[in-house]
């Protein structure tokens, strides 16, 4: 058996490695496009994390059964053409939960006590020069609207609410109307009612720069934008405009339109805009569970089984996908 690794986001494949190192599988890491092209034509598996998994890849893997993402989202993969090709796609839902909601939670509490400012101006010798107050705000009793009330929307809603926080979401695919203390309203009742707005959705073609001018407008003033999803979510050329005017107090993010963004990038001469380069999932212990459960997903597709976590379900009718 031969599986293809397009991508990987930590130091090395050693757990890759010893998973499957009693199962006589060929692992070969691809080290770039026109290598994975190459590598995938005669492969039975791919593991792919960042990468984009497009029509081209899935084609030349004359081959290939399964698609493994090591993650969450899977808009990095053209899912019609894996279904009509009989290739199964799966990811793993669940495994750094905890890790985003708490990178959300973290750029909120350091947008709203200024500490990345502040702790410049310090260290530049400026510790008189702080101007105290002009836009802290206490965070207990504020509003937090929550975009995607799914699994990480609503671990963040739960560590929110132990600061005090108010929490009101949005989400049209739950039949909720209120879940545990918090109030599931239209997406112009969150937008323009949040002190603090936070996306936990994927991005899909509805969802492709959901906040824009007009979203924007809406915002109150002095509110906080944070996006731990997909940098497609938000309009960048409009968030730019927006933050000429001011009106917004900061802004974090942790994914970006481009995901390799250049220091010239327009965002980043605002001061109040945060960024980091998409590393909510991480922690050691998230990271190292991704690994061990996305090649035992792989390998149990590949050996007959249903995976636990099956994308394209409507792949289970095609002629060639015999799974049990
Ligand atoms: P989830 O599937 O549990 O929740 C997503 C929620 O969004 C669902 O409840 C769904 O109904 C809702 N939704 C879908 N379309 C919507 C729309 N148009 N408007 C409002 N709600 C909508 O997913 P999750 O685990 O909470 O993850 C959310 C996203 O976070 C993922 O899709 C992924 O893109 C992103 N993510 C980022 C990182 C990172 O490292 N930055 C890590 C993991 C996940």
């Amino acid at each position: 058996m031969k599986i293809v690794i397009s991508d990987y986001a930590w130091p090395n494949i050693d757990i890759e490695k010893e998973y499957f190192m009693s199962k006589s599988v060929d692992i070969n890491i691809a080290t770039g496009k026109d290598d994975l092209l190459n590598k995938i034509e005669d492969a039975d598996g791919l593991l792919f994390c960042f990468e984009d998994i497009n029509e081209d890849v899935l084609r030349s893997g004359k081959k290939l059964k399964a698609a493994q993402r090591y993650g969450i989202g899977v808009d990095n993969i053209n899912i019609k053409v894996a279904t009509e090709l009989g290739i199964v796609v799966s990811n793993i839902p669940d495994y750094c939960i905890n890790e985003v909601s708490d990178h959300a939670l973290s750029m909120i509490l350091a947008i709203n006590r200024m500490i990345i400012p502040d702790s410049k101006m310090v260290k530049l010798g400026k510790w008189n020069d702080v101007k105290k107050g002009s836009r802290v705000y206490r965070l207990k009793d504020a509003t937090l609207g929550i975009i995607g009330f799914g699994r990480i929307g609503r671990r963040l809603a739960f560590k929110a609410k132990a600061l005090g926080l108010n929490v009101i979401a949005y989400d049209p695919y739950i039949n909720e109307k209120i879940y545990d203390d918090v109030n599931i309203l239209s997406f112009d009742e969150v937008i323009s009612n949040s002190d603090i707005l936070s996306l936990h959705v994927p991005l899909t073609e509805e969802t492709n720069h959901l906040i824009s001018n007009k979203e924007l407008e809406k915002m109150k003033k002095d509110a906080i934008l944070i996006n731990v999803s997909r940098g497609g979510l938000i309009d960048e050329a409009a968030l730019s405009k927006y933050l000429d005017n001011g009106k917004i107090r900061g802004v974090g993010l942790d994914v970006m339109e481009d995901d390799n963004p250049s220091p010239s990038n327009p965002l980043f001469k605002y001061e109040n805009v945060i960024v980091t380069p998409h590393t909510a999932f991480f922690s050691q212990e998230s990271s190292q569970e991704l690994q061990i459960r996305s090649c035992k997903q792989l390998y149990d597709v590949l050996n007959g089984k249903i995976p636990e976590f099956l994308i394209n379900p409507d792949v289970l009718d095609h002629s060639d996908v015999n799974l049990i």
